[in-house]
């Protein structure tokens, strides 16, 4: 069964939909489901906007954990929050632990303010600068997500995240992935721009290329609607990469069947 492995319900500020509701929409999709609610020590916007209770959501969650419904949390890694990340990984019996960074040098990569002063190249190795020292000194995670979440909200409209604004850098970051034998993350927002998804495939080529052989698929829906959004394309570019879709129960990598 393919599996949509990020998504946010109840436990996610941000999240538009219910636990009940998004079990419901992957039924419907038939695809299996990891919820990956929002973690992030010391949000630049507000610190305590992405913490919540861990063991209310375990507890919750644990009622409706199947075969098919597995508990994952997505932890917003920062160069300073590393310690307490770990901390939250091993915090509980999670299926699933997504490896996020939504910030850089303490910004909020969701801000477009954050981009001011920055080219696009000088924002794109901010991001990998971090994502690398992050990795490297906090490994308690399965897969890396969304490696193009800054182009969702950056200033540079009309681009896309091309290997050639920091190959070395690149590099780096894959290389410690495959070196921890990590996924990385297919995330479906942007699979609806052709230009975004040739930019992408270039990236999962060349983690393919240094060794990496698993990705994961997820929508990171918030909404009821996306969950299981655009699987059948990220399935496409697994194949085109020579990628292997997996998923993880009890910490422990599952290959997807399709
Ligand atoms: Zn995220
Ligand atoms: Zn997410």
């Amino acid at each position: 069964m393919i599996f949509d492995t990020h998504m946010h319900c109840d436990f996610s500020t941000d999240s538009s939909m219910t636990l009940e509701e998004a079990i419901a929409a992957a039924e419907k999709e038939n695809v299996g489901m990891i919820v990956t609610e929002h973690w992030d020590y010391d949000y630049p916007t507000n610190p305590s906007e992405f913490i919540f209770d861990l063991n209310a959501y375990y507890d919750k969650m644990s009622k409706f954990r199947s075969d098919r419904v597995l508990i994952g949390i997505e932890i917003g890694m920062q160069v300073h929050t590393l310690e307490l990340d770990k901390n939250v990984a091993a915090s509980q019996k999670f299926d699933y632990v997504l490896g996020s960074i939504h910030c850089a040098k303490r910004k909020d990569l969701y801000e477009e303010y954050c981009y001011e002063g920055l080219t696009r190249q000088e924002a794109v190795r901010a991001f990998l600068e971090d994502s690398i020292y992050c990795i490297s000194n906090q490994k308690d995670y399965d897969a890396f997500a969304h490696i193009d979440y800054l182009t969702r909200y950056w200033i540079y409209k009309g681009e896309y995240l091309y290997y050639a604004d920091a190959p070395e850098l690149f590099d780096e970051l894959f290389k410690v992935l495959i070196a921890d034998n990590k996924a990385i993350e297919i995330n479906t927002r942007r699979l609806d721009d052709q230009k975004a998804i040739d930019a992408l495939v270039v990236l999962y080529k060349r983690f393919q290329e240094l060794g990496g052989k698993y990705c994961t698929l997820g929508s990171d829906a918030h909404y009821a609607e996306h969950v299981g959004r655009r699987m059948d394309v990220a399935l496409a570019i697994a194949k085109e990469c020579g990628l292997t879709p997996v998923y993880f129960k009890n910490r422990q990598m599952q290959i997807v069947e399709v």
